[in-house]
């Protein structure tokens, strides 16, 4: 079993190489720095390789490939330019893998598209399944335009799963941003703390791509979330209580806007209750269902 892992230097990518050698799984990461796989995975056994050479021809239906590319969300204020980044790496990624599909004429057996629950736009409190219609703003935008980038490859026969993910919890991502506040007593949640929080513990986020990668059902969108979202002042609470500090400070929104200006709207003052539908129906059990849970795992 090959695994070629597009993105795979990332937080959630590195994880994931650990889960698939672990279960056996041969990776080669495509990477804009090569020299950056090496250096990663410092114990060797992972192939790094340009995304413009020598990749392709490993392509055919033993092999799975992970599209989790692409600029980081929250990596700074959303200019013209930053958004720009944020759209076209991720649409890039998948014209580029379609591009050597089309050169070989050899589709993956399995492809693995990363996409994020900001697909279902700002939600109230109703949760949302895999059946809910996208939402509006730019992340859902972007979700709609990446998800489709590969979507062609469903009629070359390649099974393909969507993985709408949340808040990814472990040391990386947003939760070490989320501490300080609550280190310095400052702690709460953004704004009226109402908005949905849909989190995974990194674990379970690639289990559950280990999952899909090796289910020969799965196919289509599926919820990357844990059974059990809360809103962000519950999400508060716990984090104050586990780490021993106050948690009712909330953040005002003008200040969120000034600092992040479109970014605060969409990810700290909005957001959504998705649950984990089909990936349930499909028998995936999580490790980690609830956010004590969770959350006290990855700061121990
Ligand atoms: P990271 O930002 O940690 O890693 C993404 C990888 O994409 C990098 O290692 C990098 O690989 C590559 N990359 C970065 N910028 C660009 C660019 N401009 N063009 C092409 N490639 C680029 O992301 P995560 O591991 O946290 O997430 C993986 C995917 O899952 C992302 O697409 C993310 O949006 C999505 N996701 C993540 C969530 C989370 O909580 N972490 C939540 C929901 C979705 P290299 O430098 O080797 O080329």
């Amino acid at each position: 079993m090959r695994a070629i892992i597009a993105g795979g230097t990332g937080f959630i990518g590195r994880e994931l190489v650990r889960e698939l050698r672990e279960h056996g799984w041969e990776i080669l990461i495509l990477s804009r720095n090569p020299g950056k796989v090496a250096a990663v995975f410092e114990n060797g056994g992972v192939i790094g390789m340009p995304w413009d050479n020598g990749w392709a021809d490993l392509l055919g239906p033993d092999t799975a490939v992970v599209n989790l590319a692409g600029e980081n969300i929250a990596g700074g204020r959303w200019t013209r330019n930053r958004k720009q980044r944020i759209l076209q790496s991720r649409v890039r990624a998948g014209e580029r893998i379609l591009r050597a599909v089309e050169r070989t004429g050899a589709a993956p057996g399995v492809l693995i598209q990363a996409s994020a629950v900001g697909y279902y736009g700002p939600r109230g409190t109703s949760p949302v399944n895999e059946y809910a219609e996208s939402g509006s703003g730019f992340l859902a935008d972007v979700c709609r335009q990446w998800e489709a980038s590969t979507s062609i490859l469903e009629k070359l026969g390649t099974r393909r799963c969507i993985l709408r993910t949340g808040m990814v919890l472990g040391n990386g991502g947003a939760l070490p941003r989320m501490l300080p506040p609550f280190k310095y007593y400052l702690g709460g949640p953004p704004g009226t703390g109402l908005q949905g929080v849909s989190w995974i513990h990194l674990k379970d986020e690639v289990r559950a791509i280990r999952f899909l990668m090796e289910n020969p059902e799965a196919s289509g969108p599926y919820n990357l979330c844990a059974p059990n979202p809360v809103n962000f002042a519950k999400f508060a609470h716990i984090l104050g209580t586990i780490l021993n500090r106050p948690y009712k400070t909330p953040v005002p929104p003008f200040a969120l806007r000034l600092l992040f200006g479109q970014m605060a709207e969409e990810v700290l003052l909005s957001g959504q209750l998705a649950l984990p539908e089909r990936l349930t129906q499909a028998g995936f059990e999580f490790t980690f269902p609830d956010l004590a849970d969770a959350l006290r795992d990855v700061l121990r």
